[in-house]
């Protein structure tokens, strides 16, 4: 939209040269440098350059809604994260209508009598929190802190506490357990204070809530807290025009293939757009709300199913429209490229360092655990994706070792194999594991994840890793 290519090279630090020539490549018509070109054109390109140009578009002249807000739970280890989730879908007003009957998307929606509604991101934890900003999707509004009335701040709580404060995004309290005999609100508050949350009681601009997940006292009023949070925060979004949007979860269905949950950030998604996630393309086919019905649009805020990817994304790949499938197509190679690049070169990097490490025999070097994993899925682009993020977790300490990737079903090669180099073995998307290969993998001692939500997998793998050595994750 009124964006020149000179206006682009500016930007991406390009020659308008360069930059007509890829368009050229792609078939794009070139002309002046002068003339506007579009915004999946300008992206297009500037992925092409190397050059990450988000936010294109303008916002400037738009006009913007009240939207809900979009929240996080995050806190300590059980502390009640999944429970007050749990206690939270049970008092989303339509879910009782529909027979209470929630799939689980990775996101729901609390209709509040008022007429407001609450968004909640249903994975709990760090992980999801972290990977998403990773990727650059800042979905989240506000950080809902439990911390157990019982057990107080303790390392994770703290954790999140500074995610919050990195990612600008500001926390509501829910001091959980309160119900329990040894339950110390009190003490909770002025621990948190001590660390520098700037709590209500205290003059400070942080709600702290007494709640418990399990009795589900205190829930209307986290919930007040929260859109007086949102309140405060004026959120409002454009609704007109293409929309931005980003993923929360992809899994694969047998009979609908890859399904998205997606969050609009601004614009609408509609019913036969095409789109391109990530490195993914698709053409939107259907649209379903949080309680499994089909709707036309989706609008800010509001986390809907999509139906009609060509291949599976990952949580936190942004959602972009664009005009044809042709587009569509290009885009998604020139970011595929990209990928497989950034791919080759770690895996390079990998290599070197694992030659170093064979190189130095001597015993004062502090030991770097390594954790062989075997990686299976269901289509190649997921393997990769699954073995990226678990070399992700690679750190001085930690070498997550893919000893293979591979495609399909676990079979009792892989079982074999995982025996001879004393490796786990990773399912992402697999529908099932046939009983002989589970029996025998259990008879080598061979742990086997069977995941579809990459989150839940590097959590578990999280927990093996610090089963395995302590003090390394
Ligand atoms: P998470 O690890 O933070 O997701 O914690 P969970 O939700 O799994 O809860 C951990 C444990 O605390 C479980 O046994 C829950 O039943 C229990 N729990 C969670 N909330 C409450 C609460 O409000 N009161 C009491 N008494 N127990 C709770």
């Amino acid at each position: 939209e009124g964006m020149t290519v000179v206006e682009l090279a500016k930007r991406t630090g390009s020659s308008v040269r360069s930059l007509q020539e890829i368009m050229a490549s792609v078939g794009e018509k070139v002309g002046s440098e002068f003339d506007p070109i579009t915004i999946d054109v300008a992206e297009l390109v500037s992925t092409e350059v190397g050059v990450n140009v988000k936010r294109l578009h303008s916002e400037e002249g738009a006009i913007l809604k009240p939207r809900p807000p979009v929240v996080t739970v995050m806190g300590h280890v059980d502390h009640g994260k999944t429970s007050l989730l749990d206690a939270l879908r049970k008092t989303a007003v339509a879910a009782k209508e529909a027979g209470g009957i929630t799939q689980h998307l990775g996101a729901f929606v609390v209709s509040m009598p008022s007429g407001a509604s609450i968004t909640f991101l249903d994975t709990p934890g760090h992980a999801a929190f972290t990977a998403m900003r990773a990727r650059g999707a800042a979905v989240t509004d506000i950080v809902t802190l439990v911390v157990a009335a019982d057990d107080g701040v303790m390392p994770q709580t703290l954790e999140a506490m500074s995610h919050a404060k990195e990612a600008n995004v500001p926390v509501v309290v829910a001091i959980n357990k309160c119900d329990k005999p040894g339950a110390d609100p009190e003490r909770v508050r002025i621990q948190l204070g001590s660390e520098g949350l700037p709590l209500e009681d205290l003059g400070g601009d942080v709600q702290v809530v007494e709640i418990s997940a399990l009795t589900g006292t205190g829930l209307d009023k986290l919930e007040e807290a929260l859109l007086l949070q949102a309140e405060l925060m004026d959120l409002k979004a454009r609704v007109d025009g293409p929309a931005q949007a980003y993923v929360v979860e992809a899994r694969v269905d047998r009979g609908r293939g890859p399904l998205v949950t997606a969050i609009v950030k601004s614009g609408t998604l509609s019913v036969g757009q095409y789109i391109v996630v990530g490195a993914e393309w698709g053409r939107i086919r259907a649209i379903r709300d949080t309680l499994g019905r089909a709707t036309e649009l989706a609008g800010p805020a509001i986390p809907v199913e999509i139906e009609g990817m060509k291949g599976l994304p990952m949580a936190g790949d942004d959602i972009t429209v664009v005009g044809s499938e042709e587009r569509a197509r290009m885009l998604s190679q020139g970011r595929r490229k990209k990928l497989e690049q950034g791919r080759l070169e770690r895996m390079s990097q990998e290599n070197q360092e694992i030659c170093a490490e064979e190189g130095d025999d001597t015993d004062e070097a502090p030991q770097r655990v390594e954790l062989p994993v075997i990686v299976k899925g269901d289509v190649q682009g997921t393997v990769q994706a699954v073995a990226d993020s678990l070399r992700s977790l690679n750190s001085p300490q930690l070498f997550v070792n893919i000893v293979h990737v591979g495609v399909g079903p676990i079979s009792q090669s892989d079982v074999d194999m995982a025996q001879a180099c004393n490796a786990c073995i990773v399912g992402f998307n697999i529908r099932s594991l046939p009983s002989p290969i589970s029996t025998s993998a259990k008879k080598a001692n061979i742990k086997i994840f069977l995941h579809r939500v990459i989150y839940h997998l590097l959590e578990e793998i999280g927990k093996l890793i610090v089963e395995r050595a302590p003090g390394t994750a």
